[in-house]
């Protein structure tokens, strides 16, 4: 996904002091939130979608982190990708490739990602430049295919 690297340790206070006071204002439950047209749930994390979110998604530890904005210029598969995205940080760490793989695993898993929607989800990143944390478009694509391929599932 287009999602921004983990923050630096430098910009973070900012960011986790400007997100825990939108959180008091949004409509967020932990743990869960309405992504793309679908309740998903992320149990590793309290998660936070507020307009005062300066990109897509951002994950520290214990919390994820939407901004509506960013994230409403992406299909709706898309977003809820963006959203297992930054849950997988929760779970193995850093690694973005990793994180890529962890999200289409659960999208699979959960029965709404196909094949067919992988490629359409893959057309919104094909654009994107390798940026030395981030694997190019279509060589992000191909990895997240040789995921989808390797997670067992009816899917296709
Ligand atoms: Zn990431």
């Amino acid at each position: 996904m287009t999602v921004q690297p983990l923050p630096r340790s430098g910009r973070l206070p900012w960011l986790i002091a400007a997100v825990m006071l939108a959180a008091t204002t949004s409509q967020s439950v932990a743990g869960t939130a309405v992504i793309g047209g679908m309740k998903l749930s992320c149990s590793a994390a309290k998660v936070v979608v507020s307009n005062a979110v300066p990109g897509p998604g951002f994950a520290v530890e214990g919390l994820i982190m939407f901004g509506p904005k960013f994230l409403h210029a992406y299909p709706p598969l898309v977003q809820r990708l963006v959203f297992l995205h930054e849950c997988g940080h929760q779970y193995v760490g850093t690694d973005e490739s990793a994180a890529d793989c962890w999200a289409v695993e659960r999208g699979k898993r959960q029965g709404w990602l196909t094949r067919a929607g992988l490629k359409q989800a893959c057309k919104a990143l094909w654009h994107t430049q390798a940026d030395g944390v981030h694997l190019a478009g279509p060589e992000r694509c191909q990895a997240l295919e040789q995921c989808f391929a390797s997670t067992p599932g009816k899917g296709q």
